[in-house]
């Protein structure tokens, strides 16, 4: 049987991580993104057992599993630093993050590969980089490391398939490793998606350098920034400069299916329609 498409948002746990799945439900996703603590912070009280539990309550009653969420860590962290006591503390709280997730008996955690920070080389922050995701890897059981590619801006690391790939090369456990591919940050990164033909271009490379087998997420947004503009900025679908074939394009091929999709729009009065119109998106012509 094919798998249904998951669509949702990023959707606020304000109040605690159990609200996630019922704003999630509001808005008509069957997909989202929480954040399991302040994102700006890195100091969090742990989870309790009456959040953890009706976490677990709401999900079972409204129907998301663990294939339809994607938690996503804190800004803060940054797992390829170069300096050893800056990287320790990126480390332990990226460790706390998974284990949260285990908690929450969730089964990826989406995160953002680190910067260089133009103290070491490329070469050597990807390699920094995989060997944390090794380090808790190793001391956590059941959760993917979801590395999500960026726009390239700063130093930031992870703009381009090939250093995704060169990550996912020096971890351990594969099967424990993926990508989540964020459409705003991809098209500011140089990989066009204006059309159903640049589309198809740009995901035939992902294909060949990454491999749809580690795509576990994705991030549906439009782009402020121009095609290779290196700038993060998001915007809503169809608003921006990438347009709405990209939205068509993922919501027709089944290479997209099974995995949570999630909106990082700016504007959340509209999240609803724009899941609605990714459904219809499925039915359109090409
Ligand atoms: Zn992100
Ligand atoms: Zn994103």
């Amino acid at each position: 049987m094919t798998k249904p498409y998951y669509i949702g948002a990023h959707v606020s746990a304000a109040g605690g991580v159990e609200n996630a799945p019922l704003n999630a439900a509001k808005i008509g996703a069957n997909a989202f993104a929480l954040f399991t603590k302040n994102q700006r912070r890195w100091e969090a009280k742990p989870l309790s057992a009456k959040s953890i539990d009706t976490f677990k309550e709401n999900c079972e009653r409204l129907g998301f599993g663990p294939d339809q969420i994607l938690p996503h860590d804190s800004y803060l962290i940054n797992l390829g630093h170069p300096e050893k006591e800056a990287l320790d503390k990126s480390r332990n709280a990226f460790l706390d993050e998974m284990q949260r997730c285990e908690q929450l008996g969730l089964k990826y955690l989406n995160f953002h590969p680190g910067s260089h920070l133009r103290k070491i080389s490329m070469t050597e922050c990807l390699s920094k980089i995989a060997e944390s995701i090794n380090w808790a890897l190793d001391q956590t059981q059941g959760v993917t490391a979801v590395i999500e590619n960026t726009a390239g801006q700063g130093s930031n690391l992870g703009h381009t398939f090939e250093q995704l790939a060169e990550i996912i090369d020096q971890v351990e456990d594969k099967s424990r490793v993926g990508v989540c591919l964020d459409t705003c940050h991809t098209f500011a990164a140089g990989y066009d998606l204006r059309t159903t033909e640049a589309c198809a271009h740009t995901f035939a490379e992902f294909e060949r350098t990454v491999g749809f087998s580690f795509l576990c997420g994705m991030h549906l947004n439009d782009s402020k920034g121009a095609l290779n503009s290196r700038i993060d900025r998001h915007h809503s679908l169809g608003q921006g400069e990438i347009g709405w074939d990209v939205f068509r394009f993922i919501m027709q091929d089944d290479l997209f299916r099974g995995i949570p999709m999630v909106l990082e729009t700016i504007d959340e009065t509209i999240w609803a329609e724009e899941i609605q119109w990714l459904r219809c998106a499925t039915l359109q012509p090409a």
